[in-house]
């Protein structure tokens, strides 16, 4: 069982979790103190002591200087970088501005930079370092639990354009990711939970005995409990390592790890992609919503839509429409948002719906009838 997993290892050791994607396989680096490490495992990754560390203004006043003290004990020698904290840096003016001071740092076309900080970091640093002098290679080192469970891995990366999210980018893998459990200790709780949406979406798109210990465990890893949040984001990686390895470009399965997301996107879109609806409660809704959805459908058995409900609300998270402060636009401009999801292909909604705890599947035969009705019904 998981658990006996646990047991088996000391509570302050690092655990590896390779990517194995051929010519850009990885390793994923989880445990605590990873921060103080990082000049021995980073230092025989480069092609010379040198390198660049982007991050935001938050995490700079919390974690930078410990990281640029570990690359200095190593001899490398670092430039920081700091934007400003938020999704706001996801754009083309901060984009612009880091890959000019890329370049004013020295940065070559073998140099390695360091992206130090949460989704937002990763993704902005990821694509500035695939498009600076036509890519280096980047390092990863994720301070949210949603960067350490999902947005560090698998090689996704871009900014927002004004005609919606993300819709810029690039597939550029990391060479390295350092998942260091300590930094999770000064994450506002409200992060941590948004983080944890996307913790029991693994459980629950495939793994019905992750997310049994999830139900079981989900108070020790709240609290902090180091091999409790070690197991959880060590599960989480594999199963995205796993599902990127498979469809590395989202030809197919890893359009799974949407649970939640198109029912999500659709409500972080209404809501302007602010503070009233962070992603991670978004997707917490969404995927509320996806498990009602498939259980209106008699997909799967009764009871499995008020089991997630009760858990993700347990959590503190969101899991219905009227939970969401403000109003929010009809089922008619909810559904007209989801068509528009960039995973839409042809015109057609694709939804991620599941036959039980553990087993989502992908699907594009969407009665869009009878969803306005399901997302009407959400709405009282
Ligand atoms: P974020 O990077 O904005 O971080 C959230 C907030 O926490 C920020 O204010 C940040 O300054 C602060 N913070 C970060 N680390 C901290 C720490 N250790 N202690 C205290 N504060 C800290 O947001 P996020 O939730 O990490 O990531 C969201 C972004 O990730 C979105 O832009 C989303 O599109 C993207 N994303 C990408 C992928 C992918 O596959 N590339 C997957 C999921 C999400
Ligand atoms: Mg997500």
């Amino acid at each position: 069982s998981p658990t006996d997993t646990i047991g088996a290892r000391p509570a302050d050791s690092a655990i590896t979790v390779p990517v194995a994607l051929g010519a850009r396989a990885y390793d994923i680096h989880i445990g605590p103190a990873l921060l103080e490490r990082a000049g021995t495992l980073v230092a025989p990754l480069l092609d010379r002591p040198v390198t660049a560390i982007v991050t935001d203004e938050t995490v700079a006043d919390l974690h930078l200087a410990r990281l640029e003290r570990a690359l200095d004990e190593a001899g490398i020698a670092t430039t920081a970088i700091v934007v400003p904290a938020g999704e706001a840096s996801k754009s083309f003016a901060t984009l612009e501005t880091l890959c000019d001071r890329l370049l004013d740092a020295g940065i070559e076309r073998r140099d390695r930079i360091v992206a130090l900080g949460g989704g937002v970091i990763g993704d902005l640093t990821g694509f500035a370092a695939a498009i600076l002098r036509r890519g280096v290679d980047f390092i990863q080192i994720p301070t949210t639990l949603l960067a350490q469970v999902d947005s560090s891995v698998g090689g996704k990366t871009g900014i927002n354009s004004s005609r919606g999210k993300n819709l810029i980018g690039a597939f550029h893998q990391p060479v390295l990711v350092l998942a260091d459990l300590d930094l999770l200790d000064t994450l506002p709780a409200r992060e941590f939970r948004a983080g944890y949406a996307e913790v029991a979406k693994y459980g629950l798109l495939g793994d019905r005995a992750f997310f049994e210990w999830l139900e079981t465990d989900r108070a020790a890893l709240f609290a902090g409990d180091k091999a409790a949040r070690r197991h959880a984001v060590e599960v989480s990686c594999r199963m995205k390592a796993e599902i990127v390895e498979e469809d590395e470009r989202e030809a197919g399965r890893r359009a799974l790890l949407n649970l939640g997301h198109t029912f999500g996107h659709a409500l972080e879109a209404a809501t302007g992609y602010g503070n009233r609806l962070i992603h991670g409660e978004a997707v917490a809704l969404g995927t509320a919503q996806a498990f009602r959805y498939s259980q209106r459908l008699g997909l799967c058995p009764p009871g499995t839509a008020e089991r997630v409900r009760d858990h993700l609300a347990a959590a503190g998270l969101p899991t219905t429409l009227g939970e969401v402060p403000g109003e929010l636009p009809d089922a008619a401009a909810l559904l007209e948002i989801m068509r528009q999801d960039k995973k839409a292909s042809r015109g057609r909604l694709t939804l991620v719906l599941a036959r039980d705890i553990g087993e989502a599947f992908t699907t594009a035969d969407v009665d869009e009838q009878d969803l306005a009705t399901f997302l009407d019904e959400e709405a009282t």
